[in-house]
């Protein structure tokens, strides 16, 4: 029987500690999560699970067959929540896409992958003060997951699993967990997010310039919407910011948020009230159905980033003065996927972690994860 200690407590580490226990629960004797933040902490900036959108519209390119798997099969576990378990968060809504034509099309409209899917009408772009000769639209079927409700939810179900959860201050390194735990665990599960690289520095220094932030700033409105709509490469006219783009993603507990920018290597936790402004009115400019707005919140979050992409591997440290070896399997870097990717990112994390739990009581495919 194992013990096995999961650092981080956002999408990844949650999703990491929920696979891990259902799939080897007959040898885990004892699973912890540690975390500076925990599902309820709605104060960091650089915890960026409670202020993800969060909806479902893979951003993998059609050759990266490996984010698309990823995607792929939180598609599917995010229809079977939606429709078996709305204590969740997790709703289905349609999703109005709308991109330049010059752009490449998404590999889930090329394979028409995604339900319900249709080409948005050119009066419909009209409608929207989109030019139908620059831009085409789709819609489809996907999600939106309230983020709290939905990690309350995993939280209770580790919970009745039998995992832990303990809140604690920063970790400075992960040769330190052995000594706060009081054991050598048999694994570790490293989802620390956007201080992945700090954690790792005394065993893999170049991990540190690899993990960046990507900011993101949100305005929350009261008024609600029936459908999700996505703008990314939005108009002249609207003087975007290189890095602004257009989501308004109506929430299962009502209102919608107003996005949005993906800034890299910006740390700072402050809101452009201006550029909120912004948001506010070009989304209402390409949402005539919004005929007011009224605006609660605005707020700014670092997405992990990670030059190479997401890292999903199995590594070993031997711990210095020891002979000791720590077992790390990592989940961290997802950048703006973190919720679209959980599933298909913990059932690679349950794989890895065989090499030391030995085979699972289920196949990773079969398993409800
Ligand atoms: C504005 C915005 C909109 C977004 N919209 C979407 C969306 O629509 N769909 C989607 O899929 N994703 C979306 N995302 C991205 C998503 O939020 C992230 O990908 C995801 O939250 C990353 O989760 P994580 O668990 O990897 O990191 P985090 O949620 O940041 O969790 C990291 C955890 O590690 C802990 N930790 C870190 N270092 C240490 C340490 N040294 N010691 C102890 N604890 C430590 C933290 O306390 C925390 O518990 C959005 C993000 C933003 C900011």
């Amino acid at each position: 029987m194992s013990k096995v200690v999961v650092v981080g407590a956002g999408i990844s580490g949650l999703s990491s500690a929920y696979s891990l226990l259902q799939l080897y629960g007959d040898k885990i004797k004892d699973l912890t999560i540690l975390a500076r933040d925990i599902p309820g902490t709605f104060t960091s900036h650089d915890y960026t699970s409670p202020w993800a959108g969060a909806n479902w519209h893979s951003f993998a390119d059609s050759d990266d067959l490996e984010q698309i798997k990823r995607d792929r099969i939180t598609y599917e576990r995010l229809t079977e929540l939606a429709r078996t378990k709305p204590e969740t968060g997790v709703k289905e809504y349609k999703l109005k896409l709308i991109k330049k034509r010059a752009a490449p099309e998404p590999w889930y409209i090329q394979e028409r992958f995604v339900r319900d899917f249709k080409y948005l009408s050119d009066e419909e772009l009209v409608y929207r003060n989109l030019d139908p000769s620059e831009y085409v639209g789709y819609e489809f079927t996907t999600f939106t997951i309230t983020p709290s409700t939905y990690k309350f939810w995993m939280v209770s179900e580790i919970k009745r699993l039998g995992g832990k959860i303990r809140q604690l201050a920063k970790i400075d390194g992960i040769e330190s967990v052995p000594d706060i735990v009081g054991f050598l665990p048999d694994l570790i599960i490293n989802a620390t997010g956007v201080y992945a690289g700090q954690f790792l520095s005394t065993f893999e220094p170049s991990e540190v310039e690899k993990v960046f932030p990507v900011k993101g700033q949100i305005v929350q409105i009261y008024e609600d919407l029936p459908f999700q709509l996505v703008i990314d490469d939005l108009p002249k006219d609207d003087n975007p910011l290189s890095y602004q783009f257009l989501n308004i993603f109506p929430r299962g507990d009502g209102g919608c948020i107003i996005g949005g920018m993906m800034k890299k290597n910006d740390w700072t936790n402050t809101v452009d009230e201006k550029l909120s402004e912004r948001f506010v009115e070009i989304c209402k400019r390409h949402t005539p159905e919004l005929k007011s707005t009224t605006v609660y919140n605005s707020y700014a979050a670092l997405r992990p980033g990670r030059k190479g992409g997401v890292r999903v591997g199995y590594s070993e440290y031997k711990l210095p003065n020891s002979n000791a070896k720590l077992h790390v399997v990592h989940n961290y870097g997802i950048g703006g996927a973190g919720y679209q990717a959980s599933h298909g990112l913990s059932l690679e994390v349950s794989a890895l972690a065989s090499k030391v739990l030995g085979q699972p009581k289920c196949r990773y495919g079969s398993s409800k994860l």
